[in-house]
């Protein structure tokens, strides 16, 4: 087994137990490879293992690396996103995650529709308010939602996406991710939306937010090591 494969095996065990913890079913947790920093036989290395998608959190990275990567994976974009790099976002991922303020929403949408291509998208939330963080506050979430339900019909809403405040106890994390949650399920209620899914968790806390309900752990250094 490669090292990734060793990892990610030791990764899924930690989320089955967690699942088992919460009363869930580990088959509703995906794991996002993050490959930031990694070269392209890296991320070749962690789809051959079987992770369920890429993500980079930058679009000068991820149009440098992708040619590179012969196997076939979902590419999902992770750091923010400026209105000027979203031509080339929407040719290079699959799914962008960080859709955070219509304007960014209302770019994307016009260039998807001039394509006829729609693109999945999550919202991110900056659930700890911290100001110098991308992310919608909670309180702008409801009419963003909205903006993108009514007037972006090229841009697919899945779910949300959080980057908690960072602190080395995992469980500073939970009140974040339980939020995030929550949020999710008022969204539900308020726009008769199916299960959303929830981006949540990073090599520090991912259990946490397993047990609080994420759909998608975004994993870096667990699985390839520190980056350089
Ligand atoms: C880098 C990154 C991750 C992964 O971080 P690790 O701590 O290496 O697991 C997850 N999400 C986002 C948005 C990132 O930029």
């Amino acid at each position: 087994m490669s090292t990734v494969a060793t990892n990610l095996a030791a990764v899924r065990e930690r989320i089955a137990q967690a699942c088992q913890k919460a009363g869930r079913n580990p088959q509703e947790v995906k794991i996002l490879a993050v490959t930031k920093t990694h070269p392209a036989q890296v991320v070749e290395e962690a789809i051959a293992a079987g992770v369920d998608a890429i993500g980079e959190n930058r679009v000068q990275e991820a149009a440098e690396k992708r040619p590179a990567v012969r196997l076939p994976a979902s590419w999902h974009l992770v750091g923010p996103l400026q209105r000027n790099k979203a031509k080339k976002a929407i040719e290079l991922f699959d799914l962008i995650a960080t859709v955070d303020r219509v304007p960014l929403a209302e770019t994307l949408e016009k260039l998807l529709a001039n394509r006829a291509k729609v693109m999945p998208v999550m919202v991110e939330v900056n659930v700890g308010r911290e100001p110098q963080k991308s992310g919608v506050l909670e309180e702008e979430l409801a009419p963003l939602v909205s903006y993108l339900l009514s007037h972006c019909p090229h841009l697919q809403f899945l779910g949300l996406l959080t980057v908690p405040p960072y602190h080395p106890d995992p469980e500073r994390s939970r009140p974040h991710f339980r939020r995030l949650r929550e949020l999710a399920r008022q969204l539900e209620a308020a726009f008769q939306l199916p299960p959303l899914q929830l981006s949540m968790g990073m090599s520090e806390d991912f259990w946490v937010a397993v047990e609080e309900g994420a759909t998608w752990v975004r994993l870096g250094r667990v699985l390839f090591g520190e980056r350089r």
